[in-house]
């Protein structure tokens, strides 16, 4: 279903309550449009910012239909909706993206086959769903590799390095149906995040640097220390991905930078992205803000970067002696908090992030990382 564009004061419709939909809200809000979440957690991060909630599982046919009924236009920020959920809500309700993107998307499998039918460059792959099939998959891409599940999936989730011959006698094959992906060498990685309009039109945040750590991002730099022609190669790829897909709103494609020089594309995330943080007080707008635009059918907002910027994640397991002692972060007038409201931090989950902003990326990095390692210090004192 399309629709003309949706102005403020109209409701926008969130699938999905994490800190995502909760930054999405945020900025609606600001901008005064009004609210509404399907999500089945009572204290899901959006819902605190929200102007309703709907408290039900994603399945919830009569649910999904009120939450549909309140709306104006919908979004996810999460691309595991389940598809009948997602169908559903198109026939009723304008939905960005369209249920065809996320069925490229749900599935790691026919990921890798659209980037391939469409000569985009990547990590060599093959399917497996028993032992037998790994043997021969690993046949194909060679090892070291690494065995991902094709669904569900998320922050290293669902993901095993195999690096030896027996490696692939574990068990974990059975009853999860995997992509078996040749391990990259790389020399960094990088996302590149943008918007697409629903007339075509494509906005590029900055490109930006990310360190993960056990397959979670820590930290994001922006703009990435990279040569001309990458930068440019790495827009190209991922404007290709984004009109391949047709998709509207914002797009994450994150990429390697191989040690030989090539970019192979990693993932792409058909929504905000947590690479893209940096732009909520780093940019002209926001991701967020660039996202409403988009599936709303308003003109693109400025991306502009308005300072370096770093980003680091606030994990679980700063929380583990109570909650972390803020002040002393805050002193810093460089340095912007952003806590996601979660009750409960387990290790490894996202709570928040810091905002390092300073005229030297070198420099916004040292205050970033030094912070993070002051908060640590604070929570160690009351163990
Ligand atoms: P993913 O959830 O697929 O984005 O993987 C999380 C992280 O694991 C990536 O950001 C990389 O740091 C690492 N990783 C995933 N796939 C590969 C690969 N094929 N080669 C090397 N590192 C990988």
């Amino acid at each position: 279903m399309s629709a003309g564009p949706v102005s403020p004061p109209a409701t926008l419709g969130l699938l999905g309550g994490g800190q995502l939909g909760r930054m999405i809200a945020l900025e609606a809000r600001r901008m005064g449009y009004r609210a509404v979440v399907l999500d089945p957690s009572p204290d899901c991060p959006a819902a605190q910012v929200c102007d309703r909630h709907v408290r039900a599982p994603f399945k919830d046919a009569a649910a999904v239909e009120e939450f549909a009924r309140a709306c104006d236009v919908v979004t996810l920020e999460w691309e595991l909706i389940p598809m009948e959920t997602l169908e559903s809500i198109a026939r009723l309700k304008p939905l960005f993206p369209a249920p065809p993107v996320l069925s490229f998307i749900q599935d790691r499998l026919r990921q890798r086959e659209f980037l391939a039918s469409h000569g985009l460059p990547q990590t060599a792959f093959a399917a497996a769903s028993s032992r037998e099939e790994l043997r021969a998959a690993a046949k194909k891409v060679g090892l070291p590799a690494i065995a991902k599940k094709r669904r569900e999936g998320y922050d290293g989730k669902g993901q095993w390095a195999l690096s030896a011959e027996s490696d692939l006698d574990r068990d974990f094959i059975d009853g999860n149906p995997c992509v078996l992906e040749a391990r990259v060498d790389f020399e960094k990685e990088i996302s590149v995040i943008l918007a697409r309009g629903r007339e075509g039109e494509i906005s590029f945040f900055p490109v930006a640097e990310n360190e993960h750590r056990d397959g979670i991002l820590r930290v994001t730099r922006a703009p990435a220390p990279l040569p001309a022609d990458l930068e440019r190669r790495a827009r190209e790829i991922g404007a290709a991905v984004a009109e391949k897909l047709g998709h509207v709103g914002v797009l994450a494609v994150e990429l390697f930078v191989a040690k030989t020089g090539e970019l192979l594309v990693n993932e792409i995330a058909p929504r905000v992205h947590n690479s893209g943080h940096f732009s909520f007080g780093a940019c002209a707008t926001s991701q967020f803000e660039q996202h409403l635009r988009a599936v709303c059918g308003l003109p693109l907002g400025d991306p502009r970067l308005l300072s370096p910027a770093v980003m680091v994640n606030l994990l679980g397991e700063l929380w583990s002696g109570g909650e972390p002692d803020w002040s002393r972060v805050l002193r810093r007038p460089e340095l912007r908090l952003h806590l996601y409201g979660k009750a409960k931090p387990a290790p490894g989950r996202k709570m928040g992030h810091l905002l390092a902003l300073h005229e030297n990326l070198d420099q916004a990095g040292r205050i970033a990382v030094s912070a993070l390692g002051e908060l640590a210090a604070s929570r160690r004192k009351l163990i």
